[in-house]
């Protein structure tokens, strides 16, 4: 009962913080929960964003252009994604994006692409916070980011198969998505 007061007092009183104050708390009530929370981690290409469904994407990347990236289309509907994310966030889950720079790439072709891939995310999933954005180098082995029993979505089967927390291909996105609590 008494613990009850003093989260009840507690919660009041943050209510009559100001937002500045309040974000303050939320940050580090997020950041101590961290330790125990799962990740659910989204790839981009083939996953979220239909990259190889653009005209001549291959050329375009291999003479360093990065505007496939900017124009792929969404693979599912975006304001379901979002949703289903944003919901997820709230029940604790941390909601990350992991997603590979082009093979044989250069410093300044890798800072276009990764230019390109946040306005896509900005464009298409604006409603969303995600906790951490990561893109890494196209040979690099996901499961290195990997907490425990992290959730990954992906398309490709050399992610998927050496996953060792939850591999879920990219096909059943939103599915599965709804399955998780
Ligand atoms: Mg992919």
């Amino acid at each position: 009962m008494a613990r009850l007061e003093i989260f009840s007092s507690y919660a009041r009183a943050k209510k009559l913080l100001t937002n500045q104050y309040l974000c303050a708390i939320l940050y580090l009530e997020r950041k101590q929960g961290d330790k125990k929370m799962t990740t659910i981690w989204l790839d981009m290409d083939g996953t979220m964003a239909d990259l190889y469904g653009v005209e001549n994407w291959l050329p375009m990347l291999e003479a360093h252009n990065a505007t496939p990236y900017k124009v792929a289309k969404p693979l599912v509907r975006m304001t379901t994604l979002a949703r289903l994310l944003n919901n997820r966030q709230r029940k604790g889950y941390r909601v990350c994006v992991i997603s590979a720079l082009a093979k044989n790439s250069t410093n300044a072709y890798d800072t276009a692409v990764m230019e390109a891939k946040r306005d896509w995310l900005k464009k298409h999933l604006a409603s969303v916070q995600f906790d951490e954005i990561r893109f890494v180098p196209y040979t690099y082995a996901k499961n290195n980011a990997n907490n425990g029993n992290d959730i990954l979505f992906d398309d490709e089967a050399r992610h998927l198969d050496a996953w060792t927390g939850t591999a879920i291909d990219a096909k059943n996105l939103l599915v599965e998505l709804k399955k998780i609590y």
